[in-house]
């Protein structure tokens, strides 16, 4: 029977946690705990001892220390490391090469260097390379000579052997037959070895993908037990899990199917792992799926505690850089102690300390969930160390660092605590260190010499593509200033100062909250982490109590009488500073901050988006409020011109009059408040005409701005069709100008319209669709692609303006990205938006749901279908308008005619082998295509090679260009928004030349001399 998920309650302390306080609490718990000068003492002579022994060559020390990452020699080799092994096709590599080792100066680097790495291979594949390959960079798109080409695929050759070389320095096999022989080999003479297997590659993206990696986790746990006896988990090898690797959607929002799906594959292994009575750890991923993780394991120490209750083999790993560490490992130990159990726990520091940054910056989130000082995340370290050690009865605790400092400060406490004797013999409740393969080993040699503790070593097994991303993390990581091993390689900085104690508290942040990366004058908008309970419970409340209801058209004589009164009271509102017109947005945006759950919820009900997109647009038109401020504060001030002396000269901008703003239903509320913020803090009074379709949320904005102090005769809302009340408030007299965000057919029709009115030419400011490409060269990562695919294309169920509609895939890789995009979107989840799990929901009416199931019907018969996800009849009676997402794939770029909103992708291969008429042969090629489609709104590029991105944006015709991630989501005063040619007429919405498009300008000029004379000339000169 399958074990049903457990309700989300929260386990755990709130994430987002002033950082000073925790660690001062940390602080004073380890008060006298700890001697840090004995620490010292312990640890320097393992530091000497190491630098006296130089370490291995190719060791992570002695790369470091050759090629700094923060070096372009680093930063290339690491980025060829990345990428460079899974290009298949010469043309690609040659390129990637070029680009890389153009920018970088390998040669002399290793002059006066005790190393013998860069001059024995480094040096002649590197430095051969770079010989070659200078003048080939120059034209790296040209067809090269022949000579030169040879030269150029020696050089390539050369440089992936020295790749592949430095990675099998991180891997201890191919095979996990190869590891573990390779690890015998290593336990002779070292005894108190251990190893933990860590089957490599990127998560999961597709069940294919989890289905390889539970077949293999499964034969590496069946080789474990057949090989090398031992007796106990804790002499035993064992093997390390990514739960992410067994099921390609862990995330919190499918915590259904994670129980359903995942969890019977993690009992598989285990009931393998208890039989044979060896470890089984589950590693740590990001923060957002720290309390999944927990909720999985419990209900799999329940599990465990029913089916294998002595086996003590069982293990997770705990981050100590997570703000909550410590409280994870109470959780874990009261998990214990409730089933009856004993756990392993690996206390790590963190892998992914700049993607949680990075992640809670654009999500707005209220702090960081990890800390932003490196010796805050020590201190952590060793409290929660003293935590496991105080657990012992039902934690055996697995300490894994590389850092002296942090090792002689386990030892001591661990000592003062009887875990170890002082004279160094093991007592009753032992525990283990642990490093990893390939890192840590001068360090370790010198720990281990007593031969009291024992030591694991984590060693990942794969092939040289499946190691890329691990040993990319393992640079970064070790590249990192602040990283033990980098400075441990740095013979300038003294044992003393590399050692030096951790133990105190820093106020301020490292870098700013995420609410102020914008600066002073402008907060960033809030967001929430939807996998926190006490963060999404405000929404799940606020969707309870929302409704819909419907409202009347305006009337013809009601459009008169608005313009009339929003005509009435323009001298007013334009007569205002600037500055109190943005004060009144600043005050506006704050209560739509505020109010952020109300609004979603009327979003979810009228719009039906999913909350992730909803959050999302209301943190837009929050953004533009307050970004629109500021850029009304500086840029409508008086400027003050040059000119001859006996004059003055200014230049002063105003409000036009009224402005007609015109808005779609895709994004009711970003778009909509967008355009009538910018008309009313330009000095426009604005009637405000929303989609047919989604009038409520537009309104409840209204209300708010008059909430806020807009004056009611200066912003009048019209709910109507285009074709009336758009057309009468287009056509209108006194209409000053019309802002527009639709289709490229109504633009023109306004268009003509205003043309064709008598009186004032007025500004249009249009903007429109677009038919967005995405070009993938060979050199992108496939998993990456899929990712920005599938939310390009299918997030918001294709419903963006900026949507991805058109994916170019090199041929070299596209069989394996058409593969996996089949597979991706066989694990989407659609249905009603107000349920978390949903990824995609229904189209806005049924008119959308009409054109495009025609134009669906029409590729099935006139393309290839690649994949589709499947729709539940089910879903289809509950759900009205939902579409499949869908790709085909199409014979050449030029057949794509026209935008269709909704979830359908079509997919063009590119590349030498196409010969088909009108196929596209090279990426100038490709680019040229996507151009002469007419239309300028996003493009996408997936590539490694830096210069190739760089030329395509320079020729590419399009207003936004994302390079490696997907292309939506544009964030204001960040990502300005808008296109060229059929895709708009700009400026760029929430960019720094909007505002002046919505403004009349004036100068003043004064003759100062007209009464007699040149008083101040004169005066200046006495
Ligand atoms: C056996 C083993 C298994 C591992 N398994 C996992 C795992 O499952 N999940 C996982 O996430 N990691 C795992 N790691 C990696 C580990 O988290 C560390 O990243 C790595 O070991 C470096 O830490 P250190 O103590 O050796 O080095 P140190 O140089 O002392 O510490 C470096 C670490 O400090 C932290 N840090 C760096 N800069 C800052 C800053 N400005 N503010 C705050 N903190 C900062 C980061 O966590 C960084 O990795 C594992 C490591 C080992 C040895």
């Amino acid at each position: 029977m399958p074990t049903i998920a457990p309700p989300p309650v929260s386990r755990l302390p709130f994430p987002y946690r002033d950082e000073a306080a925790v660690v001062a609490h940390s602080l004073a718990a380890l008060q006298g705990g700890l001697d840090w000068p004995a620490v010292i003492s312990a640890a320097a002579p393992w530091v000497r001892a190491v630098r006296e022994q130089p370490a291995p060559f190719w060791a992570m020390e002695s790369l470091l220390r050759e090629y700094p990452i923060s070096s372009a020699e680093g930063l290339a080799l690491m980025r060829l490391a990345e990428a460079l092994l899974r290009v298949p096709d010469a043309e690609t590599a040659i390129a990637l090469t070029a680009d890389q080792l153009g920018r970088a100066d390998f040669e002399g680097a290793s002059e006066g260097t005790p190393h013998r790495m860069l001059a024995s291979l480094s040096a002649s594949a590197i430095s051969l390379s770079k010989k070659f390959l200078p003048e080939f960079a120059s034209s790296s798109e040209n067809p090269p000579g022949v000579l030169q080409r040879l030269g150029a695929r020696t050089v390539v050759a050369a440089t992936v052997r020295a790749i592949q070389l430095l990675g099998r320095q991180f891997v201890l096999g191919r095979t996990i037959a190869e590891a573990m022989s390779e690890a015998d080999g290593q336990r002779k003479g070292a005894t108190q070895l251990r190893f933990s297997y860590d089957m490599l590659g990127e998560g999961a993206r597709t069940e294919r993908d989890a289905e390889r990696y539970l077949a293999s986790y499964r034969h590496a746990i069946e080789s474990i037990a057949a090989g090398r006896k031992a007796l106990s988990p804790f002499s035993a090898d064992g093997i390390s899990i990514k739960l992410s690797a067994l099921f390609s959607r862990y995330e919190d929002a499918q915590r259904e199917r994670v129980f359903a799906e995942l969890l019977p594959r993690v009992e598989g292994l285990i009931d393998l792992a208890a039989t044979a009575n060896l470890n089984l750890t589950i590693d740590a991923e990001e923060c957002d799926r720290l309390e999944l993780s927990l909720d999985v394991f419990e209900a799999l120490a329940a599990y465990i505690a029913r089916r294998h209750p002595l086996w003590q083999g069982f293990g997770l790993a705990v981050q100590a850089y997570q703000t909550r560490s410590l409280a994870v490992i109470d959780e874990v130990a009261r998990i214990a102690r409730a089933h009856g159990l004993r756990f392993m726990v690996r206390l790590v520091k963190g892998a992914y300390w700049d993607g949680e940054i990075k992640r809670a910056q654009e999500g707005g989130l209220p702090a960081y969930p990890v800390f932003t000082h490196k010796h805050h995340t020590d201190i952590s370290y060793v409290v929660c160390a003293r935590a496991l050690i105080g657990h012992a009865e039902v934690i055996y605790p697995q300490f894994a660092t590389h850092n002296a400092g942090t090792i002689a400060a386990i030892l001591q406490m661990a000592r003062a605590s009887g875990t170890v004797a002082p004279d160094g013999s093991r007592a009753s409740a032992p525990f283990e260190l642990q490093r990893l393969h390939g890192m840590g080993e001068g360090v370790y040699r010198e720990v281990l010499k007593d031969g009291s503790v024992p030591c694991r070593v984590y060693a990942p097994v794969g092939e040289h593509r499946d190691l890329l991303a691990y040993l990319v993390r393992r640079l970064l990581e070790n590249g990192a200033n602040s990283s033990f091993v980098h400075q441990l390689a740095d013979e300038t900085v003294a044992a003393e100062v590399l050692l030096a104690s951790p133990l105190q508290a820093v106020d301020t942040l490292a870098f700013p909250l995420p609410a102020d990366l914008y600066g002073p004058s402008r907060r960033n908008s809030t967001g929430a982490d939807l996998s926190c309970m006490a963060m999404r419970q405000p929404f799940d409340d606020a969707l309870a109590s929302a409704h819909v209801e419907t409202v009347s058209h305006a009337r013809a004589e009601e459009v008169t009488a608005a313009m009339a009164r929003l005509q009435g009271g323009f001298a007013a509102w334009s007569g205002r500073t600037a500055l109190e017109r943005a004060a009144l947005l600043r005050r506006a945006a704050d209560a739509l901050d505020a109010r952020c759950p109300e609004f979603c919820a009327l979003l979810i009900k009228e719009a039906h988006k999913t909350l992730g997109d909803c959050i999302a647009e209301v943190r837009e038109a929050v953004d533009f409020c307050r970004y629109y401020a500021v850029q009304a504060e500086e840029r409508l001030q008086e400027q003050v011109l040059p000119g001859p002396t006996g004059e003055s000269n200014v230049l002063r901008l105003h409000g036009r009059g009224v402005f007609v703003c015109i808005s779609p239903w895709n994004f009711p509320l970003a778009i909509f408040a967008g355009q009538v913020v910018a008309a009313l803090v330009t000095g426009n009074t604005v009637a405000a005409k929303p989609a047919e379709q989604t009038p409520l949320v537009a309104r409840r904005f209204i209300e708010l701005l008059h909430g806020a102090g807009v004056p009611e005769d200066a912003v009048v809302w019209l709910h109507g069709a285009g074709e009336t009340v758009g057309a009468a408030l287009v056509a209108d007299a006194r209409t000053a100008g019309v802002c527009f965000t639709g289709s490229t057919p109504v633009a023109r029709l306004i268009n003509r319209t205003l043309a064709a009115k008598d009186g004032p030419i007025v500004p249009l400011i249009a903007e429109t669709g677009g038919l967005n490409a995405m070009l993938v060269d060979s050199s992108a990562l496939p998993e990456q692609v899929i990712d920005a695919v599938v939310q390009s294309a299918f997030r918001s169920a294709g419903q963006r303006c900026s949507a991805l509609r058109l994916l170019c895939v090199h041929e070299g890789i596209a069989d394996g990205v058409i593969e996996m995009l089949k597979g991706a979107l066989a694990e989407l989840n659609l249905g009603d938006p107000a349920l978390l799990a949903t990824d995609v929901g229904p189209v806005i009416d049924g008119e959308a749901f009409g054109g495009i199931t025609r134009h669906i019907e029409r590729l099935r018969g006139a393309a290839r279908l690649l994949g589709e996800t499947a729709l539940d009849s089910s879903v289809s009676l509950n759900v009205a308008h939902m579409v499949a997402p869908v790709a085909f794939e199409i014979a050449r770029i030029a057949d794509l005619k026209e935008e269709i909103f909704g979830p359908v992708l079509h997919v063009v291969r590119w590349g030498p082998g196409q010969t088909g008429a009108g196929a596209a042969l090279d990426v100038n090629a490709v680019v040229a295509q996507i151009n002469a489609l007419g239309y300028g709104l996003t493009l996408g590029i997936q590539t490694r090679i830096d210069s190739r991105a760089q030329r395509i944006a320079d020729t590419a015709r399009v207003g936004n260009v994302y390079v490696n991630r997907n292309m939506i989501g544009a964030v204001v005063g960040v990502q300005p928004f808008g296109g060229e040619g059929l895709s708009g007429s700009g400026p760029k919405a929430g960019g720094p030349h909007y505002l002046y498009r919505f403004c009349g300008e004036q100068t003043v000029t004064v003759n100062t001399a007209a009464a007699g004379g040149n008083a101040e000339l004169l005066a200046g000169l006495s």
